[in-house]
């Protein structure tokens, strides 16, 4: 019998969101998922994770019927009874009417991130929120930090299209590792390594799979790539790499940025980052004398206090040598802003009060635990509805955020596909559907192709959309908004009309519409994103953020990160693995057996300064507490750094809370944005 394959879209946050071909069996099962061939972004590969996706669709713990919570918060599938769905709605909503009456409608924050990427059943969540007055939510944890660095120089969120990386000369991933985590990057660096000999370079603070199989890995302290960046610069001005007529031209003050680095020189930069001088040189050379030079930007060299200005600062080269204007030159970083989506029937915009107050979701630990910097003089959050993210996991600061959600005052709704940890705290569970049962539509990060994924099985047991949960809650809170009669699919197709963009009939395989703006905007040929069409060397962060007394006009680098002391001289990176995709998938066994257990990669040097070896078991700590992983002997980093792949669920640690432990809800400069790998700690034996 012929196989049925149907296309779909991956919703998982990650920049790719692959176009897919997935084998559907009695139309109720899936069996392998492969790239859509047809898609040229995608050309047919998608990574294992997702290959093999039949194992978390049809997993036997996901959630069938809402649940009930009558145990303890926390305790697990055993401290839930099931309840049917009326009776579940009924309940949420006369808990949100009720906090509301007693504090107000922002003591009701509905906290929600990129579980799933697709903007209906994500960001319908908004139009609820808008609608009910609830408070808002500054959504910092993955891009704020990335997107304000690459706005202050190019000034518009998009970049050269990916598929031009196959043209280019030399590739540089700078701050990723799209071997683990962006699959369909490596396709195309692939292409021009094969077809033209071009150069890899990553620049990482550790030998990732992708510095393995790089020609030049440079690997700087965390939170120094910016001065890395700017000895790259003052090389290309000093040697004569500089296109000066492009500068002229695109940019905005080259001569006060050549006169800003002429103290930057690569003596200054290895002593901040721990490089070599002679390699900060040689890739300014291979930088400077190759006009195809793409920079992949990655999110990890963003996610420090100062990881605003050191995308800013990588963002520069391509302005400096006119990189900018090659096919196969440039860089990119994300396309989200790359198509005006009219998204006010989604997300209710027209019903967004500026005044309601906003809540920074990567320091819901303090929220929740009532620190005033976050509530001002408003109330508790005495609510909330949960979609799409696992907080109690996933967010910096665990230890806050575990206390925050185990307050008897605390009402929370959790809609998700499995029990995760942030589930079990809840007293209402909702069972979610996956991708495959409902429809929506993709931007994407990494591509240029707006995507529509229609419902190709039907829901899992009781499980409902987004879209359902909060059309369901609507209707019970008396909020009023047209979205709401609406169904999925409408919005799709009113969305696309309001955007001004063809119907989805326009879209191939019913799938996917190629947005790419073409050579001119796409190269920003005719201007950045600025007002004065320039690309800026002076960053107008006060436009970016509150907090920007400290961040310099010119790239820089800013010592504003979690450097250590002696009581704390490591600095931790908490990186993602290749199997699990923040805590997505971290509960399927092929996964697991290849991550094995929580680990940390810890330099020889340093384990032997420790008294310790490969394969202890080590306890990492600081001022908020300590977890027990078990030591890797690896020599890809410097001997102060220490790399923690994740992220594994708490249990998986031996005293049940994980690294997320360690890290701090401070925001990152000027505007907020979580600083995953800006963490000093200290080690010892366990
Ligand atoms: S590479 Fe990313 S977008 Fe593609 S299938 Fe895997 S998780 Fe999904």
């Amino acid at each position: 019998m012929p196989l049925d394959i149907v296309y779909s879209v991956c919703p998982h946050d990650c920049p790719s969101a692959c176009a897919l071909a997935v084998e559907r069996i009695d139309g109720n099962r899936i069996g392998r998922v492969r790239g859509a061939e047809g898609q040229s972004y995608t050309q047919g590969v998608v990574c294992a994770k997702v290959a093999r996706y039949a194992e978390r669709q049809h997993h036997p713990e996901r959630l069938k019927v809402p649940l009930r919570r009558v145990g303890d918060k926390g305790r697990g599938r055993d401290g839930f009874v099931p309840i049917d769905w009326d009776a579940a709605l009924d309940e949420i909503a006369e808990r949100f009417t009720r906090a509301a009456q007693r504090h107000g409608a922002e003591t009701v924050w509905p906290y929600y991130y990129a579980g799933t990427m697709g903007r209906v059943q994500r960001d319908g969540i908004n139009r609820l929120r808008h609608a009910m007055g609830y408070s808002r939510e500054l959504t910092t944890i993955c891009n704020f930090l990335t997107d304000n660095g690459w706005l202050a120089g190019v000034g518009a969120k998009r970049g050269v299209d990916a598929r031009e990386i196959a043209k280019s000369d030399l590739i540089v991933v700078w701050g990723g590792n799209p071997v683990s985590t962006q699959v369909n990057v490596m396709t195309h660096v692939a292409t021009a390594r094969k077809e033209r000999g071009a150069k890899l370079v990553v620049v990482d603070p550790y030998r990732t799979g992708t510095a393995e199989i790089a020609d030049l890995h440079l690997a700087p302290l965390p939170g120094t790539d910016g001065a890395l960046a700017c000895a790259v610069m003052h090389v290309l001005f000093k040697e004569g790499y500089a296109d000066r007529a492009y500068l002229r031209r695109y940019a905005d003050d080259p001569a006060g940025l050549e006169a800003h680095l002429a103290t930057r020189d690569p003596a200054w930069a290895a002593r901040i980052t721990g490089l070599g001088e002679a390699e900060i040189i040689e890739f300014a050379r291979l930088y400077g004398s190759t006009r195809r030079s793409y920079i992949r930007v990655g999110y990890g060299f963003s996610r420090s206090r100062n990881g605003a200005v050191q995308m800013f600062a990588a963002t520069c080269l391509p302005a400096v040598t006119g990189a900018w204007a090659h096919e196969g030159g440039g860089a990119h970083y994300s396309n989200h802003g790359m198509l005006p989506l009219d998204l006010t029937m989604i997300e209710g915009l027209d019903a967004l009060d500026p005044a309601t107050r906003i809540l920074d979701q990567s320091r819901i630990g303090p929220i929740l635990m009532g620190d005033r910097r976050d509530l001002g003089d408003g109330p508790p959050v005495t609510a909330l509805l949960v979609q799409n993210t696992n907080p109690m996991v996933v967010a910096p600061e665990s230890g806050l955020v575990r206390q925050g959600f185990r307050r008897d005052d605390l009402f929370t709704c959790v809609h998700e596909q499995f029990l995760t940890e942030t589930a079990a705290m809840a007293d209402i569970v909702l069972p979610a559907t996956s991708f495959l049962e409902h429809d929506d539509i993709y931007t994407a990060g990494g591509h240029h192709f707006l995507q529509i994924g229609r419902a190709v099985l039907p829901p899992y047991a009781e499980c409902r959309s987004n879209h359902a949960v909060i059309c369901g809650l609507a209707k019970r809170l008396g909020a009023r908004h047209p979205g709401f009669a609406m169904t999925a699919f409408e919005l799709i197709e009113h969305t696309l009309a309001a955007s001004g963009l063809p119907g989805p009939g326009a879209f191939e395989e019913g799938v996917w519409l190629d947005c790419w703006p073409g050579f001119e905007t796409g190269h920003f040929l005719d201007g950045f994103g600025h007002a004065d069409r320039k690309f800026h060397f002076r960053a107008d962060w006060a436009a970016l953020g509150p907090e920007h007394r400290e961040l310099p006009a010119f790239p820089d680098h800013v010592a504003v990160i979690d450097d250590g002391d002696p009581e704390r001289p490591f600095r931790l990176v908490a990186a993602p693995s290749r199997s699990f995709l923040n805590t997505s998938f971290n509960n399927l066994p092929s996964g697991i057996a290849r991550e094995g257990r929580p680990t940390a990669l810890v330099h020889p040097k340093a384990l032997a300064g420790l008294g310790l070896a490969d394969g202890d078991r080590i306890r990492i700590g600081n001022d908020k507490g300590s977890v027990v992983v078990h030591a890797r002997a690896f020599d890809g980093m410097q001997p102060r750094v220490v790399i923690v792949e994740g992220l594994w669920p708490n249990h998986a640690f031996e005293e049940g809370i994980g690294i997320n432990l360690l890290t701090s809800a401070d925001p990152g400069l000027p505007g907020g944005g979580a600083v995953f790998h800006d963490t000093s700690v200290w080690l010892k034996r366990a």
